[in-house]
């Protein structure tokens, strides 16, 4: 005879909201018996592999009208939580003004993946690649929290996830990514994001970095915010390193100052495969170099910043 585990497995029952109040409420009446599902990429991974139980209620999002697309207005562009990574990479917008976010939905899984996993469940699997991006690109998230909303930076939304858990009835509805001006210019002016895994191509992240900001006439920076993750490390804003950036013009002893406070600073989770030693110098290694690839000549001779325009 089945157990009851084996039962629910086989037949939970697959709530279909009509908006996002009716979502809010089913998973606040049910609670720790309903989990949210967007494109369930990862809850059917979690599932099959034992990490998570399937609960008796499955809360579908996909029913909820509204919650996909990609627009812009004078102020930001904005991206449905429910749209999928697939979308985000090839959309002309992110690919104009967003670049390397486009490069961390592209090291995100493969194509059949992509077109099912949203950013949204990206984001609130709190270790999605897409996070440490999104903070250096200065997103903010909208959250639906029963009868009102909040919008919050999504660096001060994982610096939050660091001291307490979220509410799990907040839902994630947009994310907004900002404009400068009305000339629609993103506020960055440099930019990089890189992911390492255990191979190349179609792998899990050991470490992910991103890193944007914006220059001085002088050519120094302005301000920059680096963010560092990978693996199941909620990301962390590197704040050592991006006050000693602050208003300097990198040179060989600031990047040796830099990936010193990476290492010291980033605080990632360790497994049986690749220790947190292993990640920090990495992360403190891709930082560095980006900054390098970034400011130095490619000739090698003296320093100065290549500006994306
Ligand atoms: C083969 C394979 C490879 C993968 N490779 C990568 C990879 O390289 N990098 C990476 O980051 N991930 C990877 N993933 C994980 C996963 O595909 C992505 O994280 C994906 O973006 C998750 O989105 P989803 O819509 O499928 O989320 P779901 O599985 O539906 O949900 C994930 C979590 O988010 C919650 N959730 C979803 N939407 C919302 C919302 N709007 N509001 C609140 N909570 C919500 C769910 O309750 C759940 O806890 C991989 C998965 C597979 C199967």
């Amino acid at each position: 005879m089945a157990s009851e585990q084996e039962e629910i497995a086989r037949f939970p029952s697959v709530l279909h909201p009509r908006d996002l109040a009716e979502a809010w409420t089913f998973k606040r009446l049910f609670d720790t018996e309903a989990i949210y599902v967007a494109g369930g990429t990862l809850l059917r991974t979690q599932w099959e592999s034992g990490v998570a139980t399937m609960p008796r209620q499955v809360i579908d999002l996909s029913s909820i009208p509204g919650l996909t697309g990609i627009a812009a207005d004078e102020d930001a562009i904005a991206i449905g939580a429910l749209t999928t990574l697939g979308e985000c990479r090839n959309d002309p917008l992110l690919i104009e003004h967003y670049p390397m976010l486009v490069e961390a939905f592209k090291s995100i899984a493969a194509h059949s993946i992509r077109n099912s996993a949203t950013i949204g469940g990206n984001i609130a699997s709190r270790v999605g690649d897409c996070l440490p991006a999104l903070i250096a690109c200065r997103a903010e998230f909208e959250w639906c929290t029963g009868l009102s909303q909040l919008r919050e930076s999504a660096s001060e939304w994982v610096e939050r996830l660091h001291v307490q858990s979220p509410k799990p009835s907040n839902l994630l509805t947009r994310i907004f990514l900002p404009f400068m001006n009305q000339n629609r210019t993103a506020p960055v002016k440099f930019g990089a994001y890189h992911k390492v895994g255990r191979r190349e191509a179609f792998t899990p992240s050991v470490v992910t970095v991103a890193m944007s900001g914006s220059l001085k006439p002088d050519g120094a920076i302005k301000e920059v915010v680096i963010a560092a993750g990978g693996g199941q490390t909620i990301p962390q804003r590197m704040h050592a390193a991006e006050k000693a950036l602050k208003g300097r013009l990198p040179d060989r002893e600031l990047l040796i100052e830099v990936h010193g406070h990476v290492e010291k600073q980033f605080v990632p989770k360790t497994d049986p495969l690749v220790s947190d030693a292993y990640r920090r110098k990495t992360a403190a290694n891709l930082v560095a170099a980006a900054l390098w690839r970034e400011f130095v000549r490619e000739e090698g001779e003296g320093y100065g910043a290549k500006q994306i325009d």
